[in-house]
């Protein structure tokens, strides 16, 4: 198995490496055969073949079975026009990731502010407001007026159709089998009914689910108020960006946030926070969010290939951020500890090593 990676900006490379010596000791423990191929994008890519994203990298993701993708400071980058591509959005869009899969959930004996959340949000991953990614050619957003400046929300009934499919297939696997839909189709009722309509119909193809729909504006304040009672989340791309955020700072903060970016036979590990740059270079970035996202990664992999070892080995990798986060000698430190980032990653493995 040929598992690409891309370390990307700001701390990316110092959390990509923990992300790779905890893959080798997987691959150690479990002989799964794992290849790790390494590649520049971002700033580094842009400073050495005039992009930042180059095309044998879009390639060489193309051909690997799996894709562990860096944060990227893509706020930083030149237009586009001059090699500022955004990978992200790039990956997702030319590989069809419409699901980017967020779970929340507190890691024990950690201070979580909600230590009942478990949750899982789906979030749509190609449609919505994304401009940059949303059209056939030019942009969602523009401005006909030096004044006046317009975004197009992009909802389709194949999109808003398959991610509440996606989201159900996921909810059935659960204990609660709880579905909530979060829209804002009490003012756009239009694009978000049609959001929730679809998501409706495919979730009503399993039976047992229990279905909710609740508006966006509320599942703010729910989340924060009663952050336990939410299993499975379906949301529209934005929404399920900010919420997703919300829900991981309930769960115990940013460096936790994993997620996968999935299509139909294709799955990128991408934590849900950016490059940070007010701590890149410091060695006090948190890399368990790029580590139980590649433990996603193989799992997704091993859901894929019917593979009990890849499953095993990915239940390793989350035990291990749990086993490391849960005494506060070997947390790190925006979650009170004094580990670096690269110690960090020594627990890690001596917990696969040990475990
Ligand atoms: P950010 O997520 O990079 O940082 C927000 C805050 O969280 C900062 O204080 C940062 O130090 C902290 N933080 C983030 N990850 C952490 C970790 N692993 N350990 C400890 N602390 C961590 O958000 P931002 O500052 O708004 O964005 C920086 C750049 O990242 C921008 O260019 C933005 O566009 C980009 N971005 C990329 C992704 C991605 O690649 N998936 C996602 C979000 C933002």
């Amino acid at each position: 198995m040929r598992l690409l990676l891309l370390p990307g900006d700001g701390i990316g490379p110092e959390i990509s490496d923990v992300a790779r010596r905890v893959v080798e000791a997987v691959d150690r423990r479990y002989s799964l055969g794992i290849e790790i191929e390494e590649r520049e994008i971002g700033f580094p890519a842009l400073e050495a073949t005039g992009t930042t994203l180059p095309t044998e990298v879009m390639e060489a993701a193309a051909s690997a079975d799996g894709v562990i993708l860096g944060p990227v400071d893509s706020a930083a980058y030149p237009r586009p026009e001059e090699g500022g591509i955004n990978p992200s959005a790039a990956f997702r869009r030319t590989f069809d990731l419409y699901a980017n899969i967020r779970p929340a959930k507190a890691r024990p004996g950690t201070d979580a502010m909600a230590p009942d959340i478990d949750l899982i949000l789906v979030r749509e991953n190609t449609e919505g407001f994304y401009a940059d990614r949303t059209m056939f050619a030019g942009s969602g957003e523009f401005m006909p007026t030096p004044d006046l400046a317009m975004a197009v929300r992009k909802i389709t009934r194949d999109g808003s159709y398959r991610i509440g499919h996606a989201a159900a297939e996921i909810a059935v696997t659960r204990e609660r089998r709880k579905l909530t839909i979060v829209t804002k189709s009490n003012v756009l009722t239009l694009s978000d009914g049609l959001f929730r309509d679809c998501c409706l119909e495919a979730a009503n193809d399993y039976p047992g689910l229990e279905i909710e729909e609740v508006h966006v504006d509320a599942m703010a304040s729910l989340l924060v108020r009663t952050p336990g009672a939410f299993d499975v989340v379906v949301t529209a791309n934005m929404f399920g960006d900010i919420l997703s955020n919300l829900a991981n700072e309930l769960a115990g903060g940013l460096g936790l946030g994993a997620s996968i970016n999935a299509g139909d036979g294709r799955a990128i590990a991408q934590a849900s926070h950016g490059s940070a740059p007010d701590i890149a270079g410091t060695d006090q970035a948190n890399p368990s969010a790029l580590v139980a996202s590649t433990g996603m990664l193989l799992d997704w992999l091993g859901e894929q290939s019917d593979s009990n070892v890849l499953r095993e080995a990915a239940r390793v990798i989350d035990d291990a951020v749990n086993t490391a986060l849960a005494t506060p000698e070997t947390r790190t430190i925006d979650m009170g500890g004094t580990l670096g980032t690269r110690a960090f990653g020594d627990a890690l493995v001596a917990a696969i090593e040990e475990g």
